[in-house]
């Protein structure tokens, strides 16, 4: 069943989901089979063939991955979309399926620490080079740009900086070179952000985060715009092996049908969080796309649906206060990762971006003291007497 046409709620609720298709279950069934009957020989071979659709082996498709890869599609508005185990899987299953020797990779930074280190550390022992370029400068991506570039990969929000790119002039830049455009749009996810409408060719995402938003799975998926990459994409996951588990996936299912309230509450008390901080006394700045504070809350406005709940600050007091700080929280949990239902707290300089070195750390402005609070959807009361509380013992 397509959805084209209904809101993002509704596609979140009812993506992928048929329930004709599996005796009337109202949730997707887990179909948790590793292989799959065929009939007859002559079916089995026209499987193979691609002469007829049906299943054959689960890492080649199953139907609960199946459901999630249409829901995530439909939100995304690519032409499908394939599973894989973890983010990383997706970041890999990308890079893997479309690079080749002496391709040359636009990317900007500050990047997901490993995506980053993969490019630089891993794909450039295989004759693949990356050029950098700074986020948030406009032009520099375009000037980076040259005939030998394969793809441009962009994130946005970026990590841990919530600095943003602006997605139709990357679009337009890498399309101009022949390439493709690449977003990972973990960050924002498609209830807030739909890459593809502005010209991406690609979308990739961590579903650890807010597309599951329960903090207990890992998983990711890449959704492609046109149907030739993304048959490209999907038998890159087969060869690759990075597709998903059946009962991973049926985890992910269960939690996408509320990432529309899940993402809107939790962003309602981000908003509220972020101006209570940049008003206190200890905070020495936050970057918070939704504060019109934030260098780039025009593009913020233009090309999101809404500000997400990711916050950066540093404390007057740096690195120390923020250690206080992240020590002194009772109710926010001091973890990595983002887009659940609970808020966590993190330094980004001695945890998620450590891999990149202390040099460009701050070159991508990734400071010292820099905290990062990834907001969820507890009661807004609790989390600022939380922070008041630890902030006041710092
Ligand atoms: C977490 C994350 C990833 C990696 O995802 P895993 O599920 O941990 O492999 C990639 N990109 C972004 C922006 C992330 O936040």
């Amino acid at each position: 069943m397509k959805h084209g046409t209904v809101g993002r709620h509704s596609k979140a609720i009812h993506g992928g989901n048929d329930p004709a298709a599996h005796r009337g279950a109202v949730s997707v069934p887990i179909y948790q089979s590793s292989t799959f009957a065929f009939p007859s020989a002559e079916e089995g071979a026209a499987r193979f063939l691609g002469e007829s659709r049906g299943l054959i082996y689960t890492r080649l498709g199953n139907p609960t991955t199946q459901a999630l890869e249409t829901c995530v599609a439909e939100l995304e508005g690519g032409c499908g979309a394939v599973g894989a185990a973890t983010g990383m899987g997706a970041v890999s299953t990308v890079f893997w399926g479309l690079l080749q020797q002496g391709d040359q990779v636009v990317s900007t930074r500050p990047l997901y620490g490993p995506s980053g280190v993969m490019l630089e550390r891993r794909l450039s022992r295989f004759g693949v080079t990356t050029t950098f370029v700074n986020a948030s400068e406009p032009g520099a991506l375009a000037a980076a740009v040259h005939p030998g570039t394969r793809l441009v990969y962009i994130e946005t929000p970026a990590n841990p900086t919530v600095d943003l790119v602006d997605i139709a002039t990357a679009a337009e830049a890498a399309h101009g070179a022949g390439a493709l455009l690449v977003v990972d749009n973990t960050f924002a996810g498609p209830y807030l952000q739909r890459p593809i409408e502005w010209g991406a060719d690609i979308v990739l995402h961590s579903m650890t985060k807010s597309l599951n938003g329960h903090a207990d799975v890992v998983a990711g998926i890449v959704v492609a715009r046109d149907t030739a990459v993304m048959q490209t994409l999907r038998e890159a996951a087969i060869a690759y092996g990075t597709t998903m588990d059946p009962h991973q996936a049926w985890l992910v299912l269960r939690g996408i049908r509320t990432l529309g309230m899940r993402v809107e509450r939790a962003q309602s008390n981000a908003q509220a969080l972020a101006g209570w901080l940049e008003q206190h006394p200890a905070v020495e700045w936050v970057r918070y796309p939704g504060l019109p504070s934030h260098p780039q809350h025009e593009l913020a406005l233009r090309q999101m649906d809404g500000p997400g709940s990711i916050i950066a600050f540093e404390l007057r007091g740096g690195v120390e206060a923020g250690r206080r700080l992240m020590n002194g929280v009772r109710f926010i949990t001091l973890a990595v990762s983002l887009g659940g239902v609970e808020t966590l707290i993190e330094h980004p300089a001695s945890m998620t971006h450590k891999g990149v070195g202390e040099a460009e750390q701050r070159t991508q402005g990734i400071t010292a003291g820099l905290v990062r609070l990834a907001v969820g959807c507890e009661d807004p009361e609790d989390l600022r007497a939380d922070l008041d509380q630890a902030l006041a013992g710092i």
